[in-house]
């Protein structure tokens, strides 16, 4: 790994290599990876040959060209956004919860190793807390926030609104910018989840990546 050159690559290493040590703690398996490159070949690494993968809606992943990647790769890929209707996107996503691996990222993370996520469908959430032998959530280092009460926020105020816009949601935030705290039928905040603990252990591999990556 590159050492640090500038103050906010230190920075930026400091916090990583503390977030990673709480991470541990809680029972993640974590890693950090200066550069999206890194992270790119980091995911490849983790994941054998032949193993049946899926994924989430994540703009980090997408960003970073993995599910590019992973189709390149030899593996048994399912790709929910080949679904050519609602009903075979359900259908994707449903089998997506048996897949071996299962690639997303995160809304936020406190500094202190707990993962914030909301989710309108459920579907992302339902496969980090149960379902794929094992989840891998990619992570750019603008997600982490100070405390719980700031990933939180990060997750509802700032996030989910982007989200919601992207995917033309007819929500308040979609028109504000800011959350209304809904309860429209377009919510994409039906599900708030945290993430403190990894188990079974090491099931959840958190891998931050030194650059900003999504929202
Ligand atoms: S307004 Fe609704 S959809 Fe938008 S961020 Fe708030 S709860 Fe979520």
């Amino acid at each position: 790994m590159m050492s640090a050159s500038t103050p906010k690559e230190k920075r930026t290493e400091l916090l990583a290599n503390s977030l990673v040590a709480s991470l541990e703690k809680r029972n993640f398996e974590a890693y950090f990876c200066p550069t999206g490159k890194d992270a790119v070949q980091k995911v490849l690494e983790l994941i054998p040959e032949d193993s049946l993968i899926s994924w989430g809606g994540s703009q980090t992943i997408r960003e970073l060209g993995v599910t590019k990647a992973l189709h390149e790769g030899n593996y048994r890929v399912i790709d929910r956004d080949l679904g050519k209707n609602p009903q075979e996107v359900y259908e994707l996503h449903r089998q997506g919860l048996l897949s071996d691996y299962y690639i997303t990222s995160t809304n936020a993370i406190s500094e202190d190793g707990i993962l914030v996520n909301v989710d309108g469908n459920g579907n992302r959430v339902a496969a980090l807390c149960f379902g794929p032998k094992n989840v891998i959530v990619m992570c750019g280092i603008n997600k982490v926030a100070q405390n719980l009460d700031c990933a939180i926020s990060r997750a509802r105020s700032y996030a989910a609104p982007i989200n919601s816009m992207r995917f033309m949601g007819n929500t308040p935030c979609a028109t504000t910018g800011k959350c209304h705290d809904c309860t429209s039928s377009d919510c994409i905040c039906a599900q708030v989840v945290l993430t403190r603990f990894c188990k079974p252990a090491k099931r959840i591999k958190v891998i931050l990546i030194g650059e900003e990556l999504g929202f």
